[in-house]
């Protein structure tokens, strides 16, 4: 057996069968590269799920982290601790809304921000408590989060979930507008929907969804998680329109590595207060060192401006195959979240790809998604073309 095939074979008798996982085990990374236990090289346009946005081995993040660790990992949020407090400054002037709240992933920001919509209509004096969320969206497993997942196949078993939320239609105001009332507490979506397939909100649809909120006191929830921290060619891919959120979900790209989300939110939405929500782990040390030296290094290395120009590269690059391939009929995104929509399934296709030592993400939809590390450059982008054209 190769080692490859025992640490498989060592894992699956212990784990819960629940991801079916291609049969590669990374050993350790180097840039925007990958190596397995054997030593195959692969180049990564998939980031761990847009999550390591510098890439590997960066020496100054990974540098500030050492540093931390022998510093202070962990205190609880009975304490005060400077990283903490540093990270959530940059992370409220990034974003432009006042307050934070740090968690250990994506789900906890979204429940964070689906009980800020709570007590929210619970103040407003709202019935229901109606929240509309979005067909084909993704915000995570937990009861709530999945609540507001549009997917029939991940909701299915787990049914009865939350009452009271309505999906309407993506990039479709005039099915929002079908649902929202003054009992609407809020509107939850992803500026540009990853999982769904590489759908970015139309200007029409999100300045519509912020006045219909706006209308009826209903509090707008954008889900950054994926498309957010500089990934869009904008640090937060809503500030390439002219609305803000009430309240943002952040993570991924947040610790570019270690697990730390946030939903962070205006005065209007800051409805919960002492005693209201909590965590044991979130906003710790060692993960508030990270964001706060992930901002720091986004500045100094102007990756935002950085992803604009290579995500511009890498859309020109698309479309030419897109023009060239029957077989490819759309391409969407924006920045370095871009897709490929293709005639059949492509699950085959992923499969090929990391077989011949290119990791890409399938998303649904028939999309194959691009979500490398921001850090990738012209000519990571033509090899990543060429691996692919080769495979076609
Ligand atoms: C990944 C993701 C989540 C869930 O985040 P986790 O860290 O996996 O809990 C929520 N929303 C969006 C848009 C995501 O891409």
């Amino acid at each position: 057996m190769t080692k490859s095939e025992q640490i498989i074979q060592a894992a699956d008798s212990a784990y819960l069968s629940i991801y079916r996982r291609f049969p590669v085990v990374f050993d350790h990374g180097d840039g925007v590269y990958l190596y397995d236990v054997e030593g195959k090289k692969y180049l990564d346009f998939g980031a761990g799920i847009a999550v390591m946005g510098l890439g590997y081995g960066h020496k100054r993040y990974n540098e500030a982290l050492k540093k931390q660790i022998d510093k202070l990992i962990h205190t609880s949020n009975l304490f005060y601790h400077e990283p903490g407090a540093e990270a959530a400054q940059k992370l409220r002037d990034a974003s432009g809304l006042n307050h934070v709240f740090f968690t250990n992933s994506g789900t906890e920001a979204v429940e964070g921000a689906l009980k800020l919509a709570k007590k929210h209509a619970n103040q407003a004096g709202k019935n229901d408590y109606d929240i509309i969320a979005m067909k084909h969206s993704f915000h995570g497993r937990s009861l709530g989060a999945l609540s507001v997942t549009g997917n029939d196949h991940y909701q299915e078993p787990f049914r009865p979930l939350i009452q009271n939320i309505k999906f309407a239609d993506y990039n479709d105001l005039k099915s929002v507008e079908a649902l929202v009332s003054d009992n609407t507490s809020a509107v939850i979506m992803e500026t540009i929907q990853g999982e769904g397939g590489i759908y970015p909100a139309t200007e029409e649809f999100l300045n519509g969804v912020r006045a219909l909120c706006d209308k009826h006191n209903a509090l707008l929830i954008l889900d950054e998680i994926q498309c957010g921290m500089g990934r869009s060619g904008y640090m937060f891919a809503f500030q390439k329109y002219d609305i803000e959120p009430d309240i943002l979900l952040c993570a991924k790209a947040l610790g570019c590595g270690v697990p730390v989300g946030a939903f962070v939110c205006n005065d209007k939405a800051a409805s919960m207060t002492y005693g209201d929500h909590g965590t044991t782990y979130g906003g710790n040390p060692l993960v508030c060192a990270a964001v706060s030296e992930v901002f720091d290094i986004f500045k100094e290395e102007k990756i935002v401006e950085h992803v604009k120009e290579v995500g511009e590269y890498l859309w020109n690059k698309l479309e030419e195959l897109k023009s060239k391939y029957d077989c490819i009929v759309d391409h969407r995104g924006r920045g370095l979240i871009q897709g490929l929509e293709f005639s059949f399934e492509p699950k085959d296709l992923v499969r090929k790809c990391l077989d011949g030592g290119l990791v890409v993400i399938a998303a649904e939809n028939k999309t194959v998604r691009f979500v490398p590390p921001l850090v990738i450059n012209y000519g990571d982008v033509d090899e990543m073309v060429e691996m692919l054209v080769s495979l076609l």
